[in-house]
């Protein structure tokens, strides 16, 4: 590993991302030379199919690695010598590593969920767990949760080849039964431990809730991915409904915590950097 450290965001839209803060404090503590750019492809005035092109200016000008996000995620896998085992199945990538002339993909939005639900969700049971949303995120939460030892998925998205296929490869990489699609929010809550959610409503830009309120049991623990704002309608509502929640602010965190060690092979104190994205 270098002693200092370059990186970049891959995306668009990504003006207000925390995560460029939270690296750079957390190197600031740990007495790094690190530098984390924004690599805005709006600003820059690209088409997310030149994320190609900036991975390999990024190699060539000595970036340490890259986190890529909405909308490169896939398409920046054609561009790579390599992946891991999670970003392989899921067919996407967050985090690139550059290492000895080779471009690594990683994908820490799975071991970020995962690592919030041992955290933030402990020991709650994962038997039956709905999920509303397939796309970028829910792929990731879906797979984090399988892996976990959640018994079965039903997976819901008002896009039918969405969660069909979603479903599907689920069950191909995890076994049989492990996926279900489903249709009908009420029907798929009948008997579920949780429910995590990963549909961009309850943004800023898309108030609201997924779920009404009166499909909230206290019995069901509550998940969300979103994390602008933090207290999504979803969650105020079930937290007044008596459901155990977990915010979108962990998995944020710690697919940057992942990332981090990714790139500097070193260890960041994951509270520590848990605190300053509560300051941000
Ligand atoms: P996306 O557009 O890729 O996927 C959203 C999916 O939800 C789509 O398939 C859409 O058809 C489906 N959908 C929308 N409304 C629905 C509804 N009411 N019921 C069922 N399905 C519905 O979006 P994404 O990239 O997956 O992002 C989703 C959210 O996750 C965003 O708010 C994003 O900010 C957040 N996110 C959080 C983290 C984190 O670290 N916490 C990481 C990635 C994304």
């Amino acid at each position: 590993m270098s002693a200092s450290h370059l990186i970049g965001l891959v995306g668009t839209g990504i003006g207000p991302s925390l995560t460029p803060a939270l690296h750079e404090r957390e190197a600031d503590e740990l007495g790094l030379r690190y530098l984390y750019r924004r690599l805005d492809l709006d600003v820059l005035g690209l088409p997310a199919t030149a994320v190609g092109e900036l991975l390999a200016a990024a190699r060539l000008t000595g970036f340490t690695g890259l986190n890529v996000t909405h909308p490169a995620k896939q398409l920046v896998i054609e561009h790579l010598d390599e992946l891991s085992p999670d970003a392989a199945a899921l067919g996407a990538v967050n985090t690139v590593v550059f290492t000895d002339g080779r471009a690594i993909g990683h994908n820490t939005d799975v071991s970020g969920f995962a690592r919030s639900v041992r955290l933030g969700l402990k020991d709650a049971s994962l038997d039956t767990v709905v999920l509303i949303g397939a796309g970028g995120a829910g792929v990731a939460v879906a797979h984090a949760l399988l892996t976990l030892g959640a018994g079965t998925l039903r997976v819901l998205d008002t896009d039918p080849d969405r969660r069909e296929g979603m479903a599907a490869q689920l069950c191909e990489r995890f076994g049989a039964g492990r996926a279900e699609p489903a249709e009908d929010l009420a029907v798929a809550l009948k008997g579920a431990d949780g429910i995590a959610h990963a549909t961009p409503t309850g943004m800023r830009e898309h108030p609201g809730s997924a779920v009404p309120a009166d499909l909230l049991r206290p019995e069901v623990w509550v998940a969300d991915v979103v994390y602008r704002p933090l207290d999504t309608e979803l969650l105020t509502t079930a937290r007044a409904r008596g459901c155990r929640v977990l915010d979108g602010g962990k998995m944020a965190v710690f697919q940057a915590v992942d990332s981090f060690r990714l790139f500097t092979g070193l260890e960041p104190d994951a509270d520590r950097m848990l605190r300053h994205f509560d300051t941000l």
